[in-house]
Order: structure tokens, then C-alpha cells, then sequence
């Protein structure tokens, strides 16, 4: 059996009333684990707070840190910033098990609570659709510049070689007009 390497554990129907908070490094096998092929590596921390003094616990997440990404624009890997809020509804008081949009319903036999999945969603939910290296202070994306030179060639090409269609079409337009006339 694989070793678990990292658990996201929280044992909240054990704890007492209070303030609760705990610090979890965020291990790329997270994303490895659920197939997840667009994040290779991360620097991640997920800080998780909330206080005990019912059944039923606003549990905040503030995942923070970097996961290396494709850049759609040159195709190098950098570091995305990710910087994040959710809100979580705990209920430690159901009979059974349940799960809606913000909220869960811890089972009476449940005395802990795997948040793995919750971060999981978070992080790749967060992922903007277009990944391109980002802007520095002077406004410059360090995106490959070997890879930017060869596409802006290939741009070049391609924009001649519209001219030189509409050039023709052109010319075709002219021939038709002359004849028309005669
Ligand atoms: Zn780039």
C-alpha cells in the first residue's frame, strides 16, 4: 500500500470550544494523486481557521503560495501566484453523512474530516483558463524570448502572405471591372 505522504486531517468533532487553527504544507502528491496533470510542482500553505462554540463551524481556508504552471504564450513552466479565501460550513451534530455547495454534515461515526479535497478544489478551480507568464514591476513578461522571436516571424510570414492574397484578389476585381466596362 502507498505510503500517505501528507494528511490533511482535522479532528473536528473532538476538539474543544475555542479557537482552532492549523497550518498545513500543501505536497504536489495532491495533485498527482487525483490525476492531475497541470500543476507539477507547488509551494503551498493552506492556513485554516475557525472557532468552536456550536455544531456547526465556520471554517475559513487561506491557501497561499506558488504552483509551477505552462505558460500558454511561450510554453516554459513558471510559478503562478495563488492567493485564496473560501468559507466552509462544518455540521458535527448530523446522524449521517452530507454534502452541499459550502457545507457538510459530518456522520456520527465521523470523528475527523479529511479537508484534502476542499483544497484540492480550491487550487485548481482558481487556475485562470490562460496561464501566461505575469507582468514584472517594469511591465515585462518574462516569457522565453527564443520562443516570442519565432513566433513573431512566423506572424510576419503569415501577414505577407495575406497581403499578398488580397494583392491578387485585387487584381482579379480589376480585370472583371475592365472587362465589365468594355
Ligand atoms: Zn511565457
Amino acid at each position: 500500500m502507498k505510503k500517505k505522504v501528507n494528511s490533511y486531517i482535522i479532528p473536528f468533532t473532538l476538539l474543544k470550544n475555542g479557537e482552532h487553527s492549523y497550518l498545513f504544507s500543501i505536497e504536489k502528491e495532491l495533485f498527482q494523486d487525483n490525476n492531475y496533470d497541470e500543476i507539477h510542482d507547488c509551494q503551498l500553505k493552506a492556513h485554516i481557521t475557525f472557532t468552536k462554540n456550536s455544531a456547526i463551524l465556520n471554517v475559513n481556508f487561506h491557501v497561499y503560495g506558488t504552483v509551477n504552471v505552462t505558460c500558454d504564450r511561450c510554453g516554459d513552466d513558471f510559478d503562478m501566484e495563488i492567493n485564496l479565501d473560501k468559507k466552509l460550513l462544518v455540521k458535527t451534530d448530523s446522524i449521517i453523512h452530507s454534502e452541499e455547495d459550502d457545507m457538510i454534515s459530518l456522520g456520527k461515526d465521523e470523528v475527523d474530516f479529511d479537508i484534502a479535497p476542499y483544497i484540492y478544489q480550491y487550487i485548481v478551480l482558481s487556475l485562470p483558463m490562460q496561464r501566461i507568464h505575469p507582468e514584472d514591476k517594469d511591465g515585462v513578461r518574462h516569457c522565453n524570448p527564443e520562443v516570442l522571436k519565432k513566433l513573431k516571424n512566423l506572424e510576419v510570414k503569415e501577414s505577407n502572405e495575406e497581403q499578398y492574397i488580397i494583392n491578387t484578389n485585387k487584381k482579379i476585381i480589376h480585370f472583371k471591372e475592365d472587362h465589365l466596362n468594355n
